[in-house]
């Protein structure tokens, strides 16, 4: 069968020397450091992508596959909506299949007047940038989608479409663009974690990596859970902290639900091996961490905004990112967190697993029947607003960030990539980044947390 996740088990199929010297070596290969050494490639950079694991092997081939608009930060959305043209010529533009986006549309039910008020509001926002996003009455609830059944002892109020969003496959997408930065020229080396940064004279002057050094004037941390980790060794705060999120995939299924689904407790994509990935969308689990009492007052607000949905966990495994005991300090001769951790797999939960095998045939009663056939979780990062940084690090000139994308990068990985690689080369990105800066937690600025 195949499967949704890549791990340690899987071969290597990145190597190569070690170069000397580039212009840029981009730390993790997730979408958004794949994608920023695909398009630091494509413009004739000398690109390294050091990936400590495997290509995708964390996030980024273990989420749900929404490329979505719908919902967004409204600093987000311009980017995203970029992301979407984006993925519409990927296959096409590096000739590799597996890169296919499929428009099917993204569809949120609303069963109270909260939630209702909530798609309005956003209805302007995606109104400003003529988005193609429908508000859905009770009555065209019922009438376009008579197969979901109504939330238990109530009804659908009304929700919120956007047609031209879709789906790509996670864990055949990412490395599929990491081939194609590949044959544009970025050398692409998994199993090679980088151990530190090195600095002259106050700039970046290259890293460090388990296999030797390189040397190179720029560097981005694309490093996902582990991003904060990183920088923190190199004495540069970047607040992040990591929740646990379940999902899991059907057997083969008919295909009777079109757009990707959301709906209050069960949420669901369609596969392209005609399964469904599927998850009940309602549990986070954060694993207590020293960084969750260090940053506690910055994510008041996203804590308060999402208690219902967090569970809070004693402490992660060992050697997970964060945990009790991880050295918070390593040199560049020692062995690092980074290699201790090749690919991060954590767990599924169990309470997610019963809750989607509960309500699957009572929400979606034309999938009774139908069996899961594998479950997995991945640990996402989050930044106190729920938005990434992407963005030059403001105390050391030549680092940064395409980083914290806070459990919704997949859809606008590539179009962070798009804009980290100008931002790299010093041109303009032709978007707005005030909002994604690295030093929005210490300026004095409110935090206000986008939709998590
Ligand atoms: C269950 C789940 C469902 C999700 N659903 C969606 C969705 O439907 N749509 C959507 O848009 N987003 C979704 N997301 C979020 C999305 O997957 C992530 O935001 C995105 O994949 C993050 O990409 P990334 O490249 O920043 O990080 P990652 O994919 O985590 O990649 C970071 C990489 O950096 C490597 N690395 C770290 N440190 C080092 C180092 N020092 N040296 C070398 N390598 C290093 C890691 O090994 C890792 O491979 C979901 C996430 C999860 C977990």
């Amino acid at each position: 069968m195949p499967t949704s996740m890549i791990t340690e088990a899987r071969p290597i199929q990145f190597s190569a020397p070690l170069p000397a010297e580039v212009d840029v070596v981009v730390i993790g290969a997730g979408v958004a450091g794949t994608a920023t050494a695909y398009f630091l490639a494509e413009a004739g950079v000398r690109v390294l992508l050091c990936e400590k694991g495997r290509v995708a092997g964390e996030q980024s081939s273990r989420n749900w596959g929404w490329v979505r608009q719908q919902g967004r930060d409204w600093a987000e959305l311009p980017i995203m909506i970029e992301s979407n043209r984006i993925w519409r010529g990927l296959a096409e533009r590096t000739g590799e299949a597996d890169l296919a986006f499929t428009e099917r549309g993204c569809l949120n039910l609303a069963a109270t007047p909260e939630v209702m008020a909530k798609y309005e509001a956003w209805h302007e926002i995606a109104k400003q940038h003529q988005l193609d996003t429908r508000l859905l009455s009770a009555e065209d609830v019922a009438r376009e989608y008579p197969n979901i059944a109504p939330p238990p002892g109530g009804k659908w109020l009304g929700g919120s479409i956007t047609r031209s969003d879709g789906k790509a496959e996670p864990f055949v997408a990412v490395p599929a663009l990491a081939r194609a930065a590949q044959r544009s020229g970025a050398v692409i080396i998994e199993d090679c974690a980088v151990r530190t940064l090195e600095r002259e004279g106050g700039r970046i002057a290259g890293v460090v990596t388990e296999k030797g050094r390189v040397r190179a004037k720029q560097v981005v941390v694309a490093g996902g859970a582990w991003s904060t980790h990183f920088a923190h060794n190199a004495g540069l705060s970047l607040p992040q902290l990591t929740v646990r999120s379940t999902v899991a995939r059907t057997e083969p299924a008919p295909d009777v639900y079109g757009p990707n689904l959301s709906t209050p407790g069960l949420t669901l994509r369609r596969r392209a091996d005609g399964g469904y990935t599927i998850t009940s969308g309602d549990l986070a689990e954060h694993f207590i961490s020293p960084n969750s009492f260090r940053w506690l007052g910055k994510y008041r607000k996203l804590l308060k905004l999402s208690a219902k949905d967090v569970k809070l966990v004693p402490a992660a495994p060992k050697g997970y990112p964060g945990s009790w005991g991880m050295p918070r300090r390593w040199r560049a001769d020692e062995q690092s967190p980074f290699e201790r951790r090749r690919v991060l797999n954590p767990d599924p939960s169990p309470v997610v697993v019963k809750r989607i095998e509960e309500r699957l045939p009572q929400r979606f009663p034309d999938l009774a029947g139908v069996k899961l056939a594998e479950a997995w979780a991945g640990m996402i990062d989050v930044t106190p607003d729920a938005v990434p940084y992407i963005a030059e690090d403001h105390r050391l000139p030549g680092l940064f960030y395409a980083t914290g994308l806070s459990g919704h990068g997949f859809g606008i990985g590539p179009a962070v990539g798009r804009v980290m690689a100008d931002l790299v080369l010093g041109r303009p990105s032709g978007h707005n980044l005030a909002r994604f800066r690295t030093n929005r937690f210490e300026d004095g600025s409110a935090i206000e947390p986008g939709p998590y």
